[in-house]
């Protein structure tokens, strides 16, 4: 029996190419037969999760036959009251990437255009592409800016034409580890027409020291048209659980509340969530492993002579000095997962994810043993 039946998909999903994760620990153990390999390719938190949110899960363990409260009231209102908004600002999502796929289906059809960065996340085109929109994706910064392979917010207006419905940018921005500051950020989002709506994707807020980084959720009175996103997969360490939020105008989150699945968000996510939320000791503590570890691999990688992105965020890019995927395999077989970035335009670069010191180290070795230093 022979059917074609990609000639009958729709359009925008024939073009598409799935998201490729991070490889799973299971996957790599499985192929190779090895064990105790160490996966620093997902960005996710070396700590773990919170234990408020693993004490809070199993108390809610028992409730799991009943469906979760669809308007997550409990969460909503957390997170409205930690920004200062209404609760009617707030969309939960099953991951942060929920809420872009909701921005997409709520304000994209063909026609219309998503605009974005060269080297940005990987979601985004996927989220505008399925609905059947264009994408037009600006010039980042040259290698050798001051922020390399950055967002150029100046590069991204001029590519914003009256058919662009949804900016996406992320602040800061993954796989490059670059981020822009707040008078660029508020210039930039101020210079857009009223109806193209800015996504300001803060999936790693909380790991930024910077003091000219912003908090974009503070603009959210000021500029109407304004989307932000959340996550607790990264610091909050939750991210088998699937969730996060969007912070924007109310009439946005209801817009965005009409396309979601009714119980998009489910029970133990929300409650683990909210625990997480209050947990500060544990934001705090992984903050801190992280800027160490984040200089530890900035010394290691000086220290040998390679490149690297300077990064604010969970992850760091190591440029291998020639094409990254061979080195890439050759990790694997030493147990140690990272992420090759040649999908996003990088391919000498490997994007490796803050570990604790240790895990660093291991990673650090094979990486000598495999560029043979
Ligand atoms: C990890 C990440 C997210 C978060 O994804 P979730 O769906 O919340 O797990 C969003 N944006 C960027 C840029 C990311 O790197």
């Amino acid at each position: 029996m022979s059917c074609d039946f990609t000639s009958l998909a729709v359009a925008g999903v024939r073009g598409l190419k799935p998201y490729e994760p991070g490889k799973p620990i299971e996957e790599l153990e499985r192929e190779l037969g090895i064990r105790d390999s160490l996966k620093l390719a997902s960005n996710e938190n070396p700590l773990g999760p919170s234990p408020r949110a693993l004490k809070a899960m199993r108390g809610e363990l028992e409730t799991v036959s009943v469906y979760p409260d669809g308007n997550g009231f409990a969460l909503k209102q957390a997170v409205a009251d930690y920004h200062g908004l209404p609760r009617e600002c707030v969309t939960l999502g099953n991951g942060s990437n929920e809420i872009l796929e909701l921005v997409a289906r709520a304000f994209l059809q063909p026609g219309l255009e998503a605009a974005f960065s060269t080297h940005a996340f990987a979601v985004y085109p996927l989220v505008a592409q399925a609905v059947g929109a264009a994408t037009r994706v600006a010039p980042a910064n040259p290698s050798d800016h001051a922020m390399p392979y950055g967002h150029n917010l100046e590069a991204l207006a001029a590519v914003v034409s009256k058919s662009t419905r949804v900016v996406f940018v992320a602040n800061p921005n993954n796989p490059t580890g670059t981020w822009v500051d707040r008078a660029s950020l508020q210039a930039f989002i101020h210079s857009l027409p009223r109806s193209t709506l800015a996504v300001v994707d803060e999936a790693y807020f909380e790991y930024v020291e910077e003091p000219e980084y912003p908090n974009a959720a503070k603009w959210l009175r000021r500029f109407p048209n304004l989307i932000v996103t959340r996550t607790f997969s990264k610091i909050y360490g939750l991210a088998g659980l699937r969730i996060g939020y969007g912070l924007s105008h109310p009439e946005v989150a209801e817009l965005l509340n009409r396309v979601r699945q009714p119980f998009n968000v489910n029970s133990l996510a929300q409650r683990a969530a909210l625990a997480a939320f209050g947990d500060h000791e544990h934001v705090a503590q992984s903050v801190t492993v992280n800027a160490r570890g984040l200089a530890q691999y900035c010394d290691a990688f000086a220290a040998r002579g390679l490149g690297f992105i300077p990064s604010v965020a969970n992850f760091i890019c190591v440029d291998a000095g020639r094409e990254a995927m061979p080195i890439y395999y050759a990790l694997l077989r030493e147990a140690v997962i990272v992420r090759p970035i040649a999908s996003y335009g990088l391919p000498r670069f490997l994007r490796i994810t803050v570990g604790r010191e240790e895990e660093n180290r291991r990673v650090l070795a094979a990486l000598d043993k495999v560029l043979r230093l």
